[in-house]
């Protein structure tokens, strides 16, 4: 059977360049999606923050700590010679974050997008500051970003979870996202109106 696709003709795009990445990965219907996993096919190197060296004790308390809002990771624009990316990933964002960005990296590179300048290096990383950490124009950063985010929770599933009347912070936990992930694939599937309906419903029966 056909999966649903929302409604609007980018959208729609986005969700089978998804499913494609879902399949491509084994997970099926409403099985969550491990980024981590796609990453070694996508030839992404996930380092660890706490092993890049050259990073001073103060910069290193900087990104975790007052900066650590102003990056989520990414991966490098130069390849290693191997034909690997080294993808870093802002551990005081925790987990749900982390697959979240990575994903959209992953999603890079399936969509066979070309970064549009020479990015930093792990030396470098103090150089991650808010927007100055794009890499790619603006489509391509849209169309991964989007695509990333309904692999992580795609719209078929969404849908069922939402009629049944699931909160997002339980759609959330199922899928291994943050809420806010899972609110913003809500609101550009259109599934708005019918999650609010059923929270209420949700509060009716308290
Ligand atoms: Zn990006």
């Amino acid at each position: 059977m056909l999966d649903l696709l929302p409604p609007g003709e980018k959208r729609k795009q986005f969700e089978l360049r998804a499913l494609g990445l879902r399949d491509f990965a084994g997970v099926k219907g409403e099985q969550p999606l491990d980024p981590f996993a796609l990453a070694e096919f996508a030839r992404l190197l996930v380092v660890d923050f706490d092993s890049i060296e050259g990073l001073s004790a103060e910069s290193r308390a900087h990104l975790l700590g007052e900066a650590a809002d102003q990056w989520s990771g990414g991966a490098c624009a130069r390849p290693l010679p191997n034909g690997w990316k080294l993808v870093i990933l802002n551990p005081a964002h925790g987990q749900q974050r982390n697959r979240a960005t990575l994903m959209e990296e992953v999603a890079h590179v399936f969509l066979g997008h070309t970064p549009n300048r020479l990015a930093i290096n792990t030396k470098k990383a103090v150089a991650f500051q808010g927007t100055a950490a794009r890499d790619y124009n603006h489509d391509d950063e849209e169309a991964a970003y989007a695509v990333g985010a309904a692999a992580l929770v795609p719209y078929a599933a969404l849908r069922r979870f939402v009629i049944r009347g699931s909160n997002g912070a339980q759609i959330a936990h199922h899928f291994r996202v943050s809420r806010q992930l899972v609110e913003y694939r809500i609101k550009v599937t259109h599934l708005w109106a019918e999650y609010k309906r059923a929270s209420t419903t949700r509060a009716e029966h308290v």
